[in-house]
């Protein structure tokens, strides 16, 4: 483009006053609040002016610009954390938010929420009281604990508790259990910035009591074991029970911790899945502290829960991080009210949807499947490929590290469009709809698609079908 052309349009561009009257006059608008217009007009004006020197602008008018601007406002106004719906199969899915919330625990945060509270207040005595009141009686209830409270996450709970109890000093390690999660959260990093001093004993695949006995020193501070969430060591292994080492930890008057990562407080075996290790069993077996996720095999909110022995709790409670950790008064409110279903077993399972989707059977995902092959073939063409193929749900979130969970899905391979193309589609669509491609087909897992949203999913497909 000669450089008179470009200066012809540069001169033409309209004014961000002019713009705005012109929008003022334009329903498009009514609604949209006067800063984000005249962000959004300069916003536009300003890439016209780039797209102009850059020679690729050949024209436009005031329409062609509101058009842009509408579009533009229309994006800022849409929120940005929005729900969508989870086809993917993986139960503690980290990027899609973890667990669902029970509707008890959604009732609870309305209202504690739109109301005061006593949430550090004791109504008995009229002074102040602690947060953590809510649920300890109930965490202690549920777990065998003398003592509990909850932080901001687990690895708030992790950090805090070793920075209580093992700050400058050594804290003893199994090297088969300096884990990485996820997310960047690694044991010996934590162990770091806890002022904590790491010494690994044992090996990678064995571990023995005496590796434990032998490394305490005068500066040992506390035994750490963790859970080894996200994987196993399997063949040629040995490690040392929390029993064990709890008793090692008494003859020395070395305290001992446990990070489970997911604790569970029902018994998984139960319902035909591995057992995971549940925190009422490390209470017993003797530990001073044991720290677990809200958000995991619990099903509640995002928290840290740290349970044990009075005389622990009492220290970290009085750390002065813990107020920096401190779990807000919405997520209390969720967790008391996921807590209380634990008192009976068959209403958690049956109400918690973590715990509902982990022990869905394999006859009810076909039953499922059934159903949202049915709506999807309604909307496809003869020629698109709908098949029921039997693959495996994950977990996920770092509990049950090798289980697989049978599940029956629906595999959808379009005629008119790739595989990728409609993966793209559907999670471009409002809501998302987030799944996962095996085999080059498109997977919906029915075990982790909510009631009611196998509609969502055939008129979204349906919508995209039909602008092929
Ligand atoms: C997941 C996990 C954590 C971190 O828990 P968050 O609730 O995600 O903060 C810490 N330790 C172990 C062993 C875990 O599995």
């Amino acid at each position: 483009m000669p450089q008179t052309d470009k200066h012809q349009l540069l001169k033409h561009l309209p004014g961000v006053d002019h713009m705005l009257e012109k929008a003022r006059q334009d329903n498009r608008f009514a609604a949209v609040p006067r800063q984000v217009l005249t962000g959004a007009i300069r916003t536009v004006l300003d890439d016209l002016r780039q797209a102009i020197l850059a020679g690729r602008e050949t024209g436009f008018d005031d329409t062609a610009v509101l058009l842009k601007t509408a579009a533009l406002c229309r994006r800022k106004l849409a929120p940005n954390l929005v729900p969508l719906v989870n086809a993917t199969g993986v139960v503690l899915h980290t990027n899609l938010g973890r667990a669902l919330l029970c509707s008890d625990a959604l009732a609870n945060i309305q209202t504690i929420a739109s109301a005061y509270s006593n949430l550090e207040l004791n109504l008995s005595t009229g002074k102040r009281g602690l947060r953590y009141t809510a649920v300890e009686e109930l965490i202690c209830e549920l777990t065998g604990a003398q003592a509990a409270m909850a932080v901001n996450n687990n690895a708030g709970a992790v950090l805090l508790a070793l920075n209580t109890l093992a700050e400058n000093t050594e804290v003893v390690v199994s090297r088969g259990e300096l884990v990485e999660i996820g997310g960047s959260f690694r044991v010996p990093d934590v162990m770091v910035k806890s002022g904590c001093r790491l010494k690994e004993v044992g090996t990678t695949n064995r571990t023995h009591l005496k590796d434990y006995k032998n490394a305490v020193t005068d500066s040992t501070g506390l035994f750490l074991k963790v859970h080894a969430s996200n994987y196993r060591i399997e063949g040629f292994t040995a490690s040392v029970s929390l029993r064990e080492l709890a008793y090692l930890g008494k003859t020395h008057q070395i305290p001992v911790m446990e990070d489970l990562g997911s604790g569970t407080l029902v018994d998984f075996s139960a319902y035909g899945l591995p057992a995971e290790p549940l925190v009422s069993d490390s209470v017993a077996a003797g530990a001073d502290v044991v720290t677990f996720s809200g958000d995991k095999l619990l099903g509640g909110p995002q928290a840290g829960i740290i349970a044990g022995k009075k005389q622990a709790i009492d220290r970290i409670r009085a750390n002065p991080l813990t107020r920096a950790l401190r779990i807000d008064k919405l997520t209390l409110a969720a967790l008391e009210a996921t807590l209380r279903l634990y008192r009976d077993e068959r209403q958690a399972v049956g109400e918690i949807p973590t715990l509902r989707m982990l022990t869905m059977s394999f006859e009810d995902t076909c039953k499922q499947a059934a159903v949202l092959e049915k709506l999807i073939q309604n909307v496809c063409t003869p020629r698109d490929t709908i098949e029921l193929v039997d693959l495996e749900s994950r977990p996920g979130g770092g509990s049950f590290p090798a289980l697989t969970l049978p599940t029956r899905c629906v595999a959808i391979v379009p005629a008119r469009m790739s595989v990728a193309a409609l993966e793209r589609s559907m999670r471009l669509s409002a809501p998302a709809i987030i799944a996962r491609i095996e085999n080059n087909r498109y997977i919906l897992d029915p075990r982790t698609i909510q009631p009611g949203q196998e509609t969502i999913i055939s008129s979204t497909l349906e919508t995209i079908l039909a602008t092929l």
